[in-house]
């Protein structure tokens, strides 16, 4: 039967133009270490996302790849061939930054010719070649216009269309949307996506945006103090982190601490044993671990219910729209519970409950001791009557 997740890596076409290969690179400042021994081979056509965050290491690789930076041992070849002393603009990519840096006297048609003009390129070529860059991004009507007279939207496109008049085989992103307001940010994945598609560019996409990761990426590296944590489809990484830290970047998390019991297949915490799959490396019995457990995958049933759970009394009832989110208290911990809200059950705060889970969509981690806080922001409501 056909497997109906997306695949986790591009097509192999054979074709090795737009191909990326990191093999174990590393790179220091002073004593610190940016990027530690990193080996990643993005495929030709990929979508490929860095995310982690802030520090670590993912603009530094990307600057790498452009050639911005250089590494301190390791190779990066571009195209099957190895670019370590070619300098950037002698290497087949091109980068989109955050801000946009266009020059605001210049129109847009002449902000996207820039480069074409500075290195000669006759002015028929250019004009074709702009109008054909500027088509990419739908903004060809806008040829005339002052980048100021556009939205931030707008600007960021023109900043690609720049970055891809000399359709590069790869396309650097370095947070390209960060500036932008939600709204806009969700409307430019789509056509990020979509540009992508249609070009068959190789793009690598840095982000610390979970949501901005899963919804563009054909494969994602989760990245750590300068290495890759995990490697996977947008679904893999979702659905099957391969550790805690995956776990409590991607996503929220209800954690649930404790201590391995005998077995190795449960771990004893506050609200009794909760047992599920391993996420990574198990932990001999007597081991710390966490139970990691979706908001989504979280029921609530009627108190005396004796399904596999935990009791516990409705904190918050908040309607989101499509979802109710629900914070129950239950022993010394909250837990967040999300459900659609037209099958939602009615609660109220301070009802007895029970969360009700199947031990299939637990996942227990190895942790070092250390708390590991759950990555739902809660604020609980104000009850002290003032
Ligand atoms: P951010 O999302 O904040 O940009 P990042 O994941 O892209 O973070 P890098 O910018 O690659 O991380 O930085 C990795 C580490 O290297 C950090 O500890 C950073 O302080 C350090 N670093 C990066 N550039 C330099 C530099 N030019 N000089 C000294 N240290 C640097």
């Amino acid at each position: 039967m056909a497997d109906s997740a997306p695949a986790a890596t591009a097509p192999d076409t054979g074709n090795t133009t737009g191909g990326v290969e990191i093999v174990g690179v590393t790179k220091r400042y002073g004593d610190s270490i940016a990027v530690d021994n990193l080996s990643l081979s993005i495929q030709p056509g990929e979508f490929l996302s860095l995310l982690g965050p802030s520090g670590c290491g993912k603009t530094t690789t990307l600057r790498m790849i452009a050639g911005f930076e250089h590494p301190d041992s390791g190779d990066i070849s571009i195209s099957g061939r190895s670019v370590l002393g070619l300098p950037p603009y002698k290497r087949e990519v091109n980068t989109v930054f955050q801000a946009y840096a266009l020059f605001p006297h210049m129109s847009v048609a002449e902000n996207v010719a820039y480069g074409l003009q500075q290195r000669g390129v006759p002015k028929a070529e250019q004009r074709q070649r702009v109008a054909e860059a500027l088509d990419m991004v739908q903004l060809r009507r806008f040829a005339d216009r002052k980048p100021t007279m556009l939205s931030g939207g707008q600007q960021q496109r023109i900043a690609l269309s720049r970055a891809l008049i000399n359709r590069p085989s790869v396309l650097l992103l370095d947070e390209p949307l960060a500036a932008l307001d939600r709204q806009l940010r969700e409307e430019m994945q789509v056509e990020l996506k979509l540009l992508q598609a249609r070009l068959g560019t190789t793009f690598v996409f840095v982000t610390h945006d979970q949501g901005e990761a899963l919804s563009m990426s054909d494969r994602i590296a989760v990245m750590r103090a300068g290495r890759i944590e995990q490697l996977d489809g947008p679904e893999q990484i979702y659905a099957a982190p391969a550790s805690a830290y995956v776990a409590s970047f991607i996503g929220q998390q209800n954690f649930v601490q404790g201590t391995v019991a005998a077995g190795g297949a449960a771990i004893d915490t506050d609200l009794g044993v909760i047992a599920g799959p391993w996420g990574g490396e198990r932990v001999s019995p007597g081991g710390s671990a966490v139970a990691a457990i979706r908001p989504e995958f979280i029921r609530l049933e009627s108190a005396g219910s004796t399904a596999n759970g935990a009791d516990a009394r409705v904190l918050s009832v908040s309607y989101l729209g499509e979802t109710l989110q629900v914070v129950v208290g239950a022993g010394e911990q909250t837990l967040l519970v999300r459900t659609p809200a037209p099958t939602a059950p009615s609660v109220r705060v301070d009802d007895d409950v029970r969360c009700v889970w199947s031990p299939d969509d637990v996942r227990l981690f190895a942790t070092d001791g250390a708390p590991l806080a759950s990555t739902h922001v809660i604020t609980l409501p104000d009850r002290s009557g003032t």
